[in-house]
């Protein structure tokens, strides 16, 4: 218990690392987090994708607990072991909740038939935090770590990692005071490699300059639909985060609506690479109540060439004057929950996304029309915020027991970074990949060697 870790991201991921290493004994002291955004005292809310909890810190704080959902956890540590891990994670999220009894679980165990000749319905318990509940979470959080000597760098972004010395630069941003960039190179003897998706570029970089092995992914892309709660509400009651989804194997696209928010549901901007897209939270305290509701529908498109360049064009054209699009057959956009217009340009007609979505767009537009015939109160009072759009990273291979680049077994890649898309799986391969670090008896001591393969 003695190297210097230093981790790279202060998300879901990185935090739950850190967390699992003082909660052993490791010294903090000897743990370094580096992060380009906030503490969550001074994060803001508009800062979605940086700071203290990372995406996580803002987002609704819906905790899944399947290992079919959220990304790639028990390929990796098999079906039980990643239970147990993301209970861990779940647990540290009641741990600090300042309410923790409020945390309700949904769990539905039967698909309605109302749904049954037009979509299928995945059934997984989900307990939901509420964002507003996060940010006291996030403060109770830090406060943990840095009484147990955990040093966090803020308002800084890693931009180099040289693998081979174990060492990396850092660059300062208009926040940054000259105290903290006075030393702009570090050393590390584990990197926990965390940055997330708005990190996914610096994931890039590193995978093609060290030439890192890894999976091809799909693409994963579509819409933020929002409508009244009201016309959901008879399936909202079976399943808070219900997941309708539908198949075309012959095709090679699947669809599924994704992180269904409810009661307070705001929609969120996520800006990547200077684009917008959209996703979306929801707020617990009955004062942010509007009774609405909404949800991604998200195409997974495989067979596409480069499917992150790809994704980014679609992205980037899908944008007018610096925003992404609305469309409405009836409605205007909705407002934050801080009462701000929410950013986006509301077109008139669909032929200009049509154009840049191709056939793709078709799949969307025959789930909602579906959807029309399922909830039939629905009709046209419902917009879309376009696009919303899930880059995922390339996979680098890694070892099983603890995430470690095959290649480079002193970094460790977890989280949306590896292969998670939410906060439990993203949480939990934090855990698992310093698990061995402290060598206690929950470490998954699958010795180096075991290498998986796709
Ligand atoms: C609005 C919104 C709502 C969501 N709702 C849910 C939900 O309800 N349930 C769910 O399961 N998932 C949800 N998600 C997804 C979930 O938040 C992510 O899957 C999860 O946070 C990923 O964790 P992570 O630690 O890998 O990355 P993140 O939590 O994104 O953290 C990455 C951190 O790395 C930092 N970073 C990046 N690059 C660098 C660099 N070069 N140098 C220094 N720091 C860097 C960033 O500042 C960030 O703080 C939501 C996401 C969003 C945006």
């Amino acid at each position: 218990m003695n190297k210097k870790i230093v981790i790279v991201g202060a998300g879901v991921a990185g935090v739950n690392a850190a967390t699992k290493l003082v909660d052993n004994g490791y010294p903090g002291e000897l743990i370094t987090i580096i992060d380009m955004g906030k503490d969550p005292y001074n994060r803001l809310p508009e800062e979605v994708m940086t700071g203290f909890l990372g995406a996580g810190g803002w987002s609704d704080g819906k905790l899944t607990y399947h290992t079919a959902i959220g990304g790639q956890l028990s390929k990796y540590t098999g079906e039980e072991k990643a239970m147990e891990l993301m209970d861990q994670v779940i647990t540290n999220f009641k741990r600090f909740h300042p309410k923790p009894e409020e945390v309700q679980c949904s769990d539905p165990h039967e698909e309605p038939e109302f749904i049954k000749p037009y979509f299928g319905l995945r059934l997984f318990p989900v307990w939901h935090v509420g964002t507003d509940y996060l940010s006291e979470i996030a403060k109770n959080w830090y406060d943990y770590l840095v009484s147990k000597g955990v040093k966090f760098s803020w308002n800084l972004k890693v931009t180099k990692i040289d693998f081979n010395l174990g060492i990396f630069d850092v660059e300062s941003n208009e926040y940054t005071t000259q105290q903290d960039c006075d030393n702009c190179t570090g050393v590390y003897d584990e990197l926990i490699f965390a940055v997330g998706k708005s990190g996914i570029d610096f994931a890039q970089q590193l995978a093609q300059q060290y030439k890192l092995p890894d999976e091809p992914k799909s693409v994963q892309i579509g819409v933020r639909f929002e409508a009244p709660q009201e016309h959901f509400q008879k399936l909202i009651d079976i399943s808070y985060d219900f997941k309708l989804y539908r198949k075309f194997d012959d095709e090679g696209v699947s669809l599924r609506s994704f992180c269904t928010n409810n009661n307070a549901a705001y929609v969120a901007v996520e800006e990547t690479y200077g684009d917008l897209s959209y996703n979306g939270h929801a707020k617990k305290d009955p004062k942010y109540r509007n009774n609405m509701t909404n949800f991604g529908i998200l195409m997974e498109i495989n067979g596409i060439n480069n499917p992150f360049e790809w994704s980014r064009n679609v992205v980037n054209k899908l944008q007018f004057g610096g925003r992404g699009l609305y469309y409405s057959p009836s409605r205007t956009p909705s407002k934050t929950s801080e009462g701000e217009e929410i950013n986006a340009f509301q077109i008139e007609f669909l032929d200009g996304v049509k154009e840049v979505m191709g056939e793709y767009w078709n799949y969307i537009e025959d789930f909602i029309e579906d959807m029309k015939k399922v909830f039939p109160t629905l009709k046209d009072d419902w917009g879309v915020y376009i696009p919303e759009v899930k880059y995922l990273s390339p996979e680098p291979l890694v070892y099983p027991s603890d995430l470690a680049l095959v290649d480079y077994p002193d970094v460790h890649f977890v989280g949306d970074a590896l292969s998670a898309r939410g906060i439990t799986v993203s949480g939990a391969q934090g855990i698992l990949a310093v698990s061995k670090l402290i060598k206690k008896e929950d470490a998954w001591d699958n010795i180096h060697g075991d290498i998986v393969h796709w």
